[in-house]
């Protein structure tokens, strides 16, 4: 009974933990479109704008409001992916794994079966990196995030302003939305200056239109300063192709702890993130490079990559389609291109 009054309990507080996960998400979106309204209705249509200037106005507007929208859709609806059927402990490894005491040989369990995956990075102490909860070994640069209870690829952090975890998946629609976000508010920044100024010289009489100009001023600028720090320090990231996790924690190789494991130089950075194609970089679709189980590496010689010695011996176990680009799952790249 006990039991039974716990588990419910339990479950109630998850729910509630769910619902109360929206709220940042519902204060943003609401704040959107309360400056949608002041925008379009208040300023541009109750301000006694001339016609074509009203109408330029609009049209930019909707253009970079639509980016915006799409973008932070983009950033909350994404799933984050988890790793594939290849890093879950089987079921015979699994119950050695758990029926064993001594660490050392748990160690040697978890090596044993990380020899076929691509794994480089290990625990501070030199071990695998394996996830009790979700009993896989973690992938390069992956994490478990215990907001959303599972294994990240390419884990960068869980936002609670857009309810989901930023990774491999999603990490360069996040980083457009931060950018369409700065956009979007020095646009209404710089529209409705000239309006606020009027507001002061008693020229603009429509008293309601001038309560939500001089709002709209207040709210983009400090949107804009607080995205501008946030956006700054996602673009240092990506320049030195880092996670927000390795940025606090380098990560650990073989030959020892490096921050700069990852980096392949600027333009490959960028590259790693927003894909080859150019004319792509700022439209939010997939274009990510690889498939966020393993990773360029800057240092990895050939007699350190296991895989080169054993003709990418994981793709011969099944195939696994979840994620987006597994096709060039087996891609390393050896050297940095400088
Ligand atoms: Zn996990
Ligand atoms: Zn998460």
């Amino acid at each position: 009974m006990q039991t039974s009054c716990r588990m419910a309990l339990s479950r109630g507080l998850r729910c509630c933990q769910r619902v109360l996960s929206w709220v940042p998400v519902v204060i943003i979106s609401s704040v959107v479109l309360w400056s949608y309204y002041a925008y379009v209705w208040e300023l541009c249509l109750e301000c006694s704008l001339s016609l074509s200037l009203a109408a330029v106005y609009l049209l930019i507007f909707h253009i970079v409001f639509f980016l915006f929208a799409w973008t932070y859709w983009k950033a909350i609806f994404t799933p984050p992916t988890q790793p594939t059927k290849k890093f879950l402990l089987p079921y015979a490894e699994k119950e050695r794994y758990d029926s064993e005491e001594r660490p050392e040989v748990q160690r040697q369990i978890l090596a044993e079966f990380a020899k076929k995956l691509p794994v480089y990075t290990r625990t501070g102490s030199g071990a695998i990196r394996f996830c009790d909860r979700c009993q896989v070994v973690k992938p390069d640069r992956c994490h478990h995030c215990s907001v959303c209870g599972m294994c990240v690829l390419k884990m960068d952090h869980h936002c609670p302003w857009v309810n989901n975890c930023i990774g491999f998946s999603n990490y360069k629609f996040f980083l457009l939305f931060l950018a369409y976000a700065m956009l979007y508010c020095s646009y209404i920044a710089s529209t409705v200056f000239k309006y606020f100024l009027l507001y002061w010289t008693a020229e603009l009489t429509n008293n309601r239109a001038k309560f939500h100009v001089l709002f709209l001023l207040f709210v983009s600028l400090m949107f804009f300063i607080s995205l501008m720090f946030l956006f700054g320090y996602h673009c240092w990231l990506v320049g030195v192709n880092r996670t927000t996790l390795e940025a606090f924690s380098a990560p650990v190789f073989p030959s020892g702890s490096d921050k700069n494991g990852f980096h392949l130089g600027i333009r490959k950075n960028l590259e790693q993130v927003f894909g080859k194609r150019k004319r792509l970089w700022l439209i939010p679709v997939f274009t990510s490079i690889g498939d966020g189980l393993s990773f360029p590496m800057r240092m990895v010689s050939e007699s350190q990559n296991p895989l080169l010695g054993r003709g990418n011996q994981w793709d011969d176990e099944g195939t696994d389609d979840e994620n987006p680009g597994s096709h060039e799952s087996s891609h390393i790249i050896l050297e940095m291109d400088t």
